[in-house]
């Protein structure tokens, strides 16, 4: 009898440890590419709802676009547009980018205003028609750029009569988070989705580890100047490599634009990239420090340390926040220098 436990113990000791020396199968990723909001977007997710999440987030992108875009006629956005001051009656994620929209203004002192729209058309970067407005073209259609005069109430939104907003700056950060929460609806441990610049993480990789995310290089786009390891988090950036062009005057001009004077914002910073745990306010925080420039963007950094960046200065240095010290890996030959907040 002695023998017979013995014997079966043993077995059982060595299937215990074979079990735990084995590593454990891989999970396999479930991906899915759509085009949509003018840029090519890619997400992949781990576990067993990663094939059902994949179809509700394509159809919520796909929903967001119907009512965020600028070009089609019966969006939300279109409608207000087209409302000449009245208030139109709109959907809760309209409701509520607008709003965002009207706080990040309140919030940014203006670097951030969705009400630049129309100074944006003139440029071309919303046709790919570009040009270089002539100065007294651009002064008047800034007088109508009134981030200060937008109301949300409910489900309703007013802007004034001559004015247009357009929510570029905000939409795809709010999609990511939109996705993040199907993912984890639908019981997905371990997602990863790129939205153009904006990059968003449910979790850690499927084995734990990080997801490492490389930033590009803005003058030299095809290449990575550092990577950052992150879990549960959006890391957004704005830069002037991406659309832009170059005028007859020899000059490089690109789409974010300092509603300050109406042209593309030249303030010192050529690449911001925000991290942190909202995609939403990564991807307002990207564009209006852009706007701000080296310093007031620094400034605001010590002021709101919820958030980490990685900022690029048009004479090619490389400045991040304390909070990144163990995250990034800089690959490129930038100098470096790290942005204290006490
Ligand atoms: P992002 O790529 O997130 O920095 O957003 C840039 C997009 O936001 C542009 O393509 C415009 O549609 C819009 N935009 C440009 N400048 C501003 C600004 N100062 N405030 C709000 N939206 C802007
Ligand atoms: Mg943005």
């Amino acid at each position: 009898m002695n023998r017979y436990i013995t014997a079966a113990l043993s077995a059982a000791l060595l299937a215990a440890l074979t079990s735990c020396a084995a590593e454990p199968a891989p999970q396999t990723a479930s991906e899915r590419d759509v085009f949509a909001m003018d840029t090519f977007m890619t997400m992949k997710a781990y576990g067993d709802g990663a094939d059902k999440a994949l179809e509700a987030a394509e159809t919520r992108i796909f929903e967001l676009e119907s009512e965020l875009s600028v070009t089609e006629a019966d969006s939300d956005i279109s409608r207000i547009n087209s409302a000449k001051g009245a208030a139109v009656e709109v959907s809760p994620d309209t409701a509520l980018l607008v709003g965002a929209g009207a706080q990040y203004w309140q919030d940014t002192a203006g670097a951030l205003d969705i009400s630049v729209y129309p100074v944006l058309r003139e440029w071309g970067f919303t046709t790919g028609e570009y040009k270089v407005p002539d100065s007294s073209t651009i002064a008047k259609l800034l007088k109508n750029v009134c981030g200060g005069e937008i109301s949300v109430s409910g489900s309703t939104v007013q802007i004034p009569a001559d004015s247009e907003i357009d929510l570029g700056a905000l939409a795809k950060g709010y999609t990511g988070d939109e996705i993040m929460a199907i993912f984890r609806e639908n019981g997905v441990s371990s997602g990863l989705v790129s939205l153009g610049g904006n990059v968003q993480a449910l979790g850690s990789k499927p084995d734990g580890s990080d997801w490492r995310i490389g930033i590009k290089d803005p003058f030299s786009p095809d290449e990575n100047m550092c990577v950052v390891s992150i879990a549960d988090k959006a890391v957004v950036t704005s830069g002037n490599y991406e659309r832009c062009f170059e005028a007859d005057d020899g000059k490089v001009y690109w789409h974010i634009i300092d509603p300050a004077d109406g042209c593309p914002a030249d303030n010192g910073l050529v690449s911001v990239t925000i991290i942190g745990s909202k995609g939403l306010q990564c991807d307002a925080l990207s564009t209006a420090l852009f706007v701000m420039g080296t310093d007031k963007a620094q400034t605001y950094l010590a002021d709101h340390t919820d958030v980490e960046a990685v900022l690029v200065t048009d004479d090619g240095s490389l400045l991040y926040t304390d909070g990144l010290r163990e995250k990034l890996d800089i690959t490129g030959d930038m100098p470096s220098e790290v942005i204290a907040r006490d």
